[in-house]
């Protein structure tokens, strides 16, 4: 295959976590990729704007310490060390996850500004082009176009779908493998005043009519609260509830009530088509029992460009990157899935809820590897 100057060697469509930390990785493994994204920056993403001990592992991985102390530093980001889990009865499980060295192992951090941050922050070779809605992807003999909503196509020979729940380029990969659609579960969250009894704590109310899905208080930076509750499809027709409506009884102060899918990873997806490949939401990989999704969002991102670099880019289309980057991927997050999953089954019951935490409380061994999940150390 001949790399023709006119055709972009990798093209990225969404400027989100996994977009963004695919970008990174594959400028600093010698690429120049162009990432295409439909917003401005800053722009909002609908999310509990939770990030775990995963995502401050990983951010240090592509940027060093410099990166996370810089986060740490501005002034929207609320550090948190303590997970608790709380049942309908009150029974409330702790996970503690305190400082090391300074640096705290999970923080709140508003998306509009996080994400605005992490581009700013971005090695100089990466192009982002942004007010690009991409409305359609065709390939024709090993090259793509991708078509924009004003118009304008750019081509490129390997295509990245890092486009979220509403991916362009996932269908891509679900027809090729003759899959369905992954489980996307609904999910809406608002801003309320006011500082919790606990700001240090992320707390998730795990009680009816929310099972398996939550209700969550996270704290954020200058005494406000982000609100929300998540859970799967089927549970909410059951519950017969309007998301936002039930958010605003609740919480009659609350502001910025929107809502968004988290497709969840309840089980292994091909991730991969030829020419082509998904990474973060677009790849359903986000945690079915507490649909934290920024993590994968990221190790996927860099993931698949370290897969990438592993191969001619001649070579990209015939690659098994199923094998090289799919594979190794879940292998990666195996355990993590595993207990997730379960977890998730174990929530459709309140009364196994109720046991559950009363087992975390008594056998603190499994509070550890719940810890581990998350990506903290106690
Ligand atoms: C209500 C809610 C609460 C959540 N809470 C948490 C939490 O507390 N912690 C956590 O870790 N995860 C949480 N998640 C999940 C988390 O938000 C996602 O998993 C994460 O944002 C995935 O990152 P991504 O980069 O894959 O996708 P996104 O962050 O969705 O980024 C996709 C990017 O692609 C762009 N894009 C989309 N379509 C196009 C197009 N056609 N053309 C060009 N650009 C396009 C978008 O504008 C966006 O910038 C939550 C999700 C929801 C819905």
């Amino acid at each position: 295959m001949d790399l023709a100057n006119d055709i972009e060697q990798i093209a990225i469509i969404g400027a989100g976590p996994a977009g963004v930390a695919c970008a990174w990785r594959l400028r600093q493994l010698g690429f120049f990729p162009l990432l295409l994204e439909k917003e401005n920056f800053p722009r909002d993403k609908i999310c509990g704007d939770a990030l775990s001990g995963k995502v401050i592992a990983l951010l240090k991985k592509l940027g060093g310490e410099g990166l996370v102390e810089d986060l740490i530093r501005q002034p929207f980001v609320q550090p948190v060390e303590h997970l608790d889990f709380i049942s309908g009865k009150g029974r409330r499980v702790r996970l503690s996850f305190p400082p090391r060295r300074g640096i705290p192992q999970g923080v709140v951090a508003p998306r509009k500004k996080f994400d605005a941050w992490l581009i700013g922050k971005m090695p100089d070779g990466i192009r982002l082009q942004t007010n690009f809605l991409v409305r359609r992807v065709e390939h024709t003999s090993k090259c793509w176009t991708i078509h924009s909503s004003s118009g304008e196509t750019v081509r490129a020979y390997f295509l990245i779908g890092a486009d979220g729940t509403t991916s362009r380029v996932a269908p891509q990969v679900w027809v090729y493998h003759r899959l369905a659609r992954p489980p996307v579960y609904p999910s809406v969250r608002g801003y309320i005043e006011g500082r919790m009894q606990s700001p240090s704590a992320l707390e998730l109310h795990f009680k009816p009519p929310y099972l398996p899905g939550y209700l969550w208080h996270f704290p954020v930076a200058g005494d406000k609260q982000n609100v929300g509750i998540g859970l799967p499809p089927k549970a909410l027709k059951q519950a017969h509830l309007s998301l936002r409506e039930h958010l605003s009884e609740l919480f009659p102060q609350i502001t910025q009530v929107r809502g968004h899918g988290i497709p969840v990873s309840t089980s292994n997806r091909p991730l991969t088509a030829p020419g082509c490949a998904l990474i973060g939401d677009a790849g359903a990989l986000a945690d079915p029992f507490t649909g934290e999704g920024i993590g994968n969002a990221l190790l996927s991102g860099i993931r698949l460009a370290e897969a990438l670099a592993k191969v001619p880019p001649e070579d990209w289309w015939e690659a098994d990157l199923e094998m090289i980057y799919a594979r190794p991927l879940y292998r990666e997050i195996q355990h993590e899935l595993r207990l997730t999953r379960f977890l998730h089954i174990v929530a459709k019951a309140e009364w196994r809820v109720e046991i559950l935490l009363k087992l975390l409380n008594r056998f603190p061994i499994g509070v550890k590897s719940l810890l581990h999940w998350y990506g903290a150390t106690p």
